[in-house]
């Protein structure tokens, strides 16, 4: 039996390319994407493309691992997949890791999500120059920028949904405009995809929330993996988050971490 039958035969769950920066942290980059994935009910190999230094609440700096490095980590999380359902870029510090990346999975016709992750909750910025997401952008099924990040990446100030709508149409790439950051007792995203726009909304909760970004992307990503199309990927993902934020837990003074699954509380182990 050939070996790429073989890989095929044995197949028995969704397999998910996770590239971003490392968290020591744990509340944000490839280890929550890991998490979710996980969580979700899918493999994740993944390959790092920073090293931060960082707590919930403090960011010291960042340091990109060397294009060699991140070149040969990559093939080998490319490698250990039988077959790539579907990948999730975050962090991308370094341009020439942008042409690793897209040399690496050229062959891979497979959904691509882009969170264009610009600055940490913890303080610190992740990225110097959003030309590397640009270049991205050429790959990507879908990029989900909040609203600061996605004003920086297309270059538009307006708030008008119209404008939005012709950007995603112009530059070809699904948007999903995250509402996050921005004030108000209800968090709205935006889906801009194939000349239409999708909303959902939720109720604010209280507090300093970690690494949602992360977890909505990588819930789309994995959806998109198993066959949904784009916006019932989302759909499915938006209520995935939803469910994960109300179950949040604390993890130091008003900071918490979505969760997927509860664990059992630490004083009844
Ligand atoms: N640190 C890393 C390595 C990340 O990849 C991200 C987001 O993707 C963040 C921090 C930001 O996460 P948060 O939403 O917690 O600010």
């Amino acid at each position: 039996m050939d070996y790429a039958k073989r890989k095929k035969d044995t197949k028995q769950i969704g397999n998910i390319l996770l590239v971003g920066g490392f968290d020591p942290s744990g509340g944000a980059g490839v280890l929550v994407d890991y998490y979710v994935i996980r969580s979700l009910g899918a493999v994740a190999c993944v390959c790092p493309t920073a090293l931060t230094v960082q707590t919930h609440k403090k960011f010291w700096g960042y340091k990109p691992l060397e294009n060699k490095e991140f070149e040969d980590i990559l093939k080998a999380a490319v490698e250990s997949m039988i077959e790539v359902d579907a990948i999730k870029i975050g962090m991308i510090p370094r341009l020439e890791q942008v042409y690793i990346l897209l040399n690496t999975i050229a062959n891979l016709k497979v959904p691509v999500v882009l969170d264009p992750v610009v600055l940490s909750t913890s303080g610190g910025y992740l990225v110097d120059d959003l030309t590397v997401y640009k270049e991205l952008m050429s790959v990507a099924s879908l990029v989900t920028p909040n609203w600061i990040e996605a004003r920086r990446l297309f270059g538009l100030e307006s708030k008008d949904l119209n404008k939005w709508e012709e950007i995603s149409a112009k530059s070809g790439v699904a948007i999903l405009l995250k509402g996050g950051h921005r004030s108000g007792r209800v968090v709205e995203d935006i889906l801009f995809y194939n000349g239409l726009s999708y909303s959902w909304k939720r109720s604010r909760l209280e507090g300093c929330f970690r690494g949602t970004g992360c977890f909505l992307s990588s819930a789309i990503t994995f959806y998109l993996g198993c066959g949904y199309d784009l916006p019932s990927a989302v759909d499915k993902a938006e209520n995935v988050i939803t469910g994960a934020l109300k179950k949040s837990v604390l993890l130091c003074d008003e900071v918490y971490l979505p969760v997927y699954i509860h664990f059992r509380r630490y004083s009844s182990l």
